[in-house]
């Protein structure tokens, strides 16, 4: 038998979970599903968000004021005026399911969606079957109900990231750019005692990742500056490509997408968190209100510009020789990246 719904959300990250709460808050029967068995487990994240992001202290876990810029061997930028805080990923997502359930949307756990069949049914994994009025792509950077649509993201940054003990308070995010990193950057993320040190590169790069990530914790570590002993390892897919157009119609279902499914992650910082939990809420918003275009116009107003911008630099960069001026003009805390 077939599950109906009104209002159907694929994946429970923060697009997702915020997609869900708002149909629901508008008094839409709502069901999201999730492959993972819990909210934000793994954490696939460094957990840095803008300090405007509201986060209840109870998921965060220190203050960013400043970034520093390591470009090669060059001295450090400090530049203020970077305000953020770290979060609690896992626990971050999980307080945004409780917010959806509160609202009354049914989330499940354990439910990979295996495909969108092109009369807008929903299969799942094992087998079972839903539809719904609309369906709301939140499914990350490979997702599922983007590929219904014809709306891919075709590019893409590949991440490795060790958690590790940090030896000094620290209020600062550290970026490291150079030609030895293609396609992306190293960061050092402070988190109380501990701090998330990775890497993100184009994917033909991706098999270099592991000792990219290796030689900037062992250079942290003779500075004395980080532990040696590696606490996590994670990783995953950052897409780089820019929008997409956030809805369409699998026949005559409509779907909408949010997150990283429309490509709403910075192409050049990699930064997806707020702007998954913003898109989610109109995209919920305009699931129950049936205002598609309206949600599409909204995204376009406040994130084409900047995501323009940043795949503009992040090609100009691919396609020059990297060398330090280019590494600069391609980089958010440089005067050159905004001219
Ligand atoms: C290593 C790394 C570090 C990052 N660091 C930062 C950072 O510091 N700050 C920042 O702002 N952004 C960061 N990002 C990006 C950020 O994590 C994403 O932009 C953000 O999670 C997007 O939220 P979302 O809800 O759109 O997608 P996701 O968080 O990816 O959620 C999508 C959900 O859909 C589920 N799903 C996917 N396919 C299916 C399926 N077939 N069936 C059922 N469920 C499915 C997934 O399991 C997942 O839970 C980082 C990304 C990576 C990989």
């Amino acid at each position: 038998m077939t599950e109906k719904a009104e209002v159907l959300v694929l994946g429970l990250g923060p697009a997702g979970a915020s997609a869900a709460a708002e149909a629901a808050r508008r008094g839409c029967r709502v069901i999201a599903l999730e492959r993972k068995r819990e909210a934000g487990v793994p954490v696939q994240c460094a957990e840095l968000i803008p300090r405007m992001l509201e986060a209840h202290p109870r998921v965060t876990r220190q203050r960013i004021d400043a970034m520093v810029t390591f470009v090669e061997d060059d001295a450090p930028d400090l530049k203020q005026g970077f305000p953020g805080q770290m979060l609690d990923r896992a626990a971050f997502d999980a307080s945004l399911v409780e917010d959806a359930q509160r609202a009354g949307a049914d989330v499940r756990f354990s439910c990979l969606v295996r495909k969108v069949h092109a009369d807008g049914l929903v299969e799942l994994g094992d087998g079972r079957t839903l539809r719904a009025s609309v369906i709301v792509g939140a499914d990350g950077p490979r997702s599922r109900a983007g590929k219904a649509i014809g709306r891919i993201n075709t590019e893409l940054v590949e991440t490795r990231q060790v958690t590790v003990a940090l030896r000094e308070p620290h209020a600062a995010t550290d970026i490291f750019l150079s030609a030895g990193i293609p396609g992306g950057y190293g960061w050092l993320f402070p988190k109380g005692e501990r701090a998330n040190l990775g890497a993100g590169v184009s994917p033909q790069h991706k098999a270099r990742l592991k000792g990219i990530v290796q030689g900037l914790l062992r250079k942290l570590a003779e500075e004395g500056r980080v532990g040696k002993t590696v606490l996590s390892t994670t990783g995953g897919a950052i897409p780089v490509g820019g929008m997409l157009k956030p809805w369409g119609f699998h026949e005559r279902t409509p779907v909408l997408l949010a997150g990283d499914a429309a490509g709403l992650a910075n192409p050049v910082t990699g930064a997806g968190i707020a702007a998954a939990v913003h898109s989610g809420r109109l995209a919920g918003q305009a699931a129950a209100s049936g205002r598609f275009q309206d949600y599409e116009d909204e995204l376009e107003d406040v994130y084409r510009a900047a995501l323009d911008r940043a795949l503009a630099r992040r090609r100009e960069l691919l396609s020059s020789s990297m060398e330090k001026q280019n590494l600069r003009r391609s980089w958010i805390a440089y005067p050159e990246y905004w001219q």
